[in-house]
């Protein structure tokens, strides 16, 4: 019998309303064998979002249960809530022969990184201060004090933006999806050790230009909008 090969784990975080949710949709649609972990969660489900499909949503006893069992790969407490990826989620995707991809925070991503060294981990940024707000209003999905707290929290979290692999700043929609694709494939490409293809080799050039070392000299502007008290409070 093959033995299974040890499934790439991506790891994905943006500040609320990047985007990620939008971008991590678009891609799985495009990636096979790529699967999207859904994490535990103690928040109450919102609009339309379903048991079992966007998170499993568990009583607080449930989940503190689970982290006394020993059950998570790591776990975090997020704007009061807790959430968390289970371990079976790899072992599932290994027997699978599949990746897994994993939408969490920046606590959830340093405690991922220091037990797995080898995940793939991609900050996702928007353009600037202004186009966040825009879209966390676009998305009408807060009441305005939820949305002054997620911009305040989106500052802090920024700051963690160097210790991610790759830096996606989710400008136009389908450059940012194309980008994405290109990392989670060229990471791909990589594991093997074959000869690349002509296209394999300008699909990991590409995701190259992502390299946290290849942006960092367009984040200038990005932190500073952040960093930066907003107009009105000037
Ligand atoms: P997140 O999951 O990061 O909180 P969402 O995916 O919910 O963010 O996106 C927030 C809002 O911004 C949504 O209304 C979404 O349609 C929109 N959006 C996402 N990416 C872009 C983009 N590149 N350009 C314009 N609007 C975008
Ligand atoms: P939301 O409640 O808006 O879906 O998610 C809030 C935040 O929790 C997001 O930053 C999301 O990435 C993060 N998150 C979702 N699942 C997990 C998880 O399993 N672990 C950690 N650490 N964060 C998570």
């Amino acid at each position: 019998m093959i033995p299974a090969r040890k499934p790439i784990l991506y790891i994905i975080s943006a500040p609320s309303g990047s985007g990620k949710s939008t971008l991590v949709n678009e891609l799985l649609k495009l990636v096979p064998a790529l699967d999207f972990s859904i994490s535990y969660t103690t928040r109450a489900p919102r609009g339309s979002e379903q048991n079992g499909k966007q998170y499993h949503f568990v009583p607080r006893t449930e989940f503190e249960q689970m982290i006394r069992a020993d059950e998570f790969l790591e776990h975090a407490n997020v704007f009061g809530n807790y959430y968390g990826t289970a371990r079976r989620f790899l072992k599932e995707a290994e027997q699978k022969g599949h990746d897994l991809l994993l939408d969490i925070d920046v606590q959830g991503a340093a405690q991922i990184k220091k037990k797995l060294p080898e995940a793939v981990s991609i900050f996702v940024l928007p353009p600037d201060r202004k186009t966040l707000e825009w879209r966390l209003r676009k998305r009408s999905e807060d009441v305005e004090e939820v949305i002054q707290r997620r911009l305040v929290t989106a500052s802090r979290e920024i700051e963690n933006y160097d210790k991610y692999n790759y830096i996606l700043i989710n400008d136009v929609l389908e450059k940012s999806v194309e980008s994405l694709q290109d990392i989670v494939l060229a990471e791909r490409f990589g594991r093997p050790g074959r000869p690349l293809t002509e296209s394999e080799k300008q699909i990991v050039e590409r995701a190259e230009r992502c390299r946290l070392a290849n942006v960092k000299d367009r984040l200038g502007p990005i932190l500073e909008s952040f960093r930066k008290p907003p107009p009105a409070a000037q």
